[in-house]
């Protein structure tokens, strides 16, 4: 039985894919090590998207790479964005890898672990080209790597078809795939059944989902076929494109008490000149108007987005957009970011690049306007009653339990700790809870009985 360790590195939609290998692996004999140390196969799933993550993931490999003069090393396998970004001159940069893969074929890869452990080791290279992508392998999974986790991801398409002028992802990861329902109803199921209680329902752009496949079904089909599982604690959608938001979805959030009060919508900014250049498909206009039907119709709503700065081309005029429209407090949540062009996108060879003194300025005055708005709103949440879904005890101290309100999404928005720890309440329930303080992104709560 080879023992294996699987690095992850990047966002949610990696992890997902992380547990499908894991659990491939688990099927075909691996048993699987939670430290690298001693394993004989070494698997490391990048992130490409964006530079820094590139500069992350070479830095992984080679610092792994490091274990082959160990006598358990046997093979260094490499997956992911970067090598479906960057191809087969990543086994010539860094010879210490032994095995390559992409964004798909997951199923080749315990087979050719094999293969190549053993026998006459010859480098493998399993990256197929964007146009040959096939996802159709996926299928239900169930929950592999431990512990159990009150959450998890449910990732309803791969790929992109937007053609955001910054953006790699569609070069990385090719057009969109969805996955059918039937499929992702039974993958929901098991992991229900295995003790989920929250699911994330993520994708490149879930307000996409379906378009690609034959009867077409739309988000709100497959949300409304989720909620009907039973034991389902509650869903939460992330990243959503704000030109696809139809009422239809709106009135799905108001109306379901399982759908939380959340919605992940990266808008990237708020100039029009600059919208069009990034080649994004809505105006300001119609981003006010989205958001503000939302907060109308789902009263309390907590909104999340993305906003890039410093973008080719980006005025004072612009920039100050931006700021204003952050400073309204649209979103209780913001990540922000400066533009970086990535080699290979259409942006990067645009005139009028920012310099990067003036992005880390602009960075820093959107983060603090927002750090006021968040901090204003999670304030005037003290005092509320809450359900909170208990994660278990905090990593913090073991005095206090950790879980999260509905308007907190996991491993990116703050936590709620429950302050009088009661080992009767095992995580993923859901309990009510009174909120009687807020200390930054975090919340403090006593349990109702
Ligand atoms: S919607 Fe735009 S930014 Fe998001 S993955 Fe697709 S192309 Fe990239």
């Amino acid at each position: 039985m080879l023992k294996v360790a699987v690095v992850n590195l990047g966002c949610p939609k990696n992890e997902v894919d992380a547990e499908k290998l894991v659990h491939l692996l688990i099927e075909a004999g691996f048993e699987l090590l939670a430290e690298v140390d001693q394993a004989e196969v070494i698997i490391v799933n990048t992130c490409a998207f964006i530079q820094p993550a590139v500069e992350e993931a070479i830095e992984t490999i080679l610092s792994l790479a490091e274990y082959k003069k160990s006598a358990y090393c046997q093979a260094l396998v490499v997956g992911g964005c970067l090598p479906q970004r960057y191809g087969s001159g990543i086994l010539k940069e860094i010879p210490e890898i032994d095995l390559l893969f992409g964004a798909d074929g997951f199923a080749q890869i315990p087979a050719a672990i094999k293969n190549f452990v053993g026998k006459q080791p010859q480098k493998f290279n399993l990256v197929h080209q964007l146009c040959d992508l096939d996802y159709s392998e996926i299928n239900p999974l169930l929950q592999t790597i431990s512990p159990p986790q009150a959450f998890s991801y449910l990732k309803i398409a791969e790929g992109c078809d937007n053609r955001c002028s910054y953006c790699m992802i569609p070069m990385i990861k090719g057009k969109q795939q969805s996955i059918p329902i039937e499929t992702l109803i039974s993958q929901a199921q098991k992991m229900v059944s295995g003790g989920v209680r929250e699911i994330n329902v993520i994708a490149q752009d879930i307000t996409a989902y379906g378009r690609d496949l034959k009867e077409q079904p739309t988000l709100c089909n497959l949300l409304t076929e989720l909620l009907q599982i039973s034991n389902l604690g509650r869903l939460r959608l992330l990243y959503a494109y704000p030109y696809r938001i139809s009422n239809d979805l709106i009135e799905l959030i108001a109306a379901e008490n399982q759908l939380c009060n959340y919605l992940d919508i990266p808008i990237q900014h708020i100039s029009d000149p600059i919208l069009k250049l990034m080649g994004r498909r809505d105006t300001s206009k119609d981003i006010r108007l989205t958001l503000e039907a939302l907060k109308t119709k789902v009263p309390g709503i907590f909104l999340r987005s993305t906003v890039m700065v410093g973008f080719p081309g980006e005025s004072e005029t612009d920039f100050a957009r931006l700021l204003g429209f952050v400073e309204e407090g649209f979103f209780d949540y913001l990540g922000a970011f400066s533009y970086w062009p990535e080699d290979g996108s259409t942006a990067a060879k645009f005139p009028h690049q920012v310099p990067d003194t003036i992005k880390d300025e602009r960075l820093q005055a959107v983060l603090d306007a927002q750090r006021q708005v968040t901090e204003k709103r999670l304030r005037a949440k003290i005092g509320s009653r809450e359900r909170v879904l208990i994660e278990g005890l905090s990593l913090e101290s073991d005095l206090l339990l950790q879980g999260r309100c509905d308007f907190q999404a996991p491993e990116i928005d703050g936590l709620t700790y429950i302050t009088e720890v009661d080992s009767d309440i095992a995580p993923g329930t859901l309990v009510d809870a009174d909120i009687y303080d807020a200390h930054e992104f975090d919340l403090f709560a006593k349990v109702i009985r």
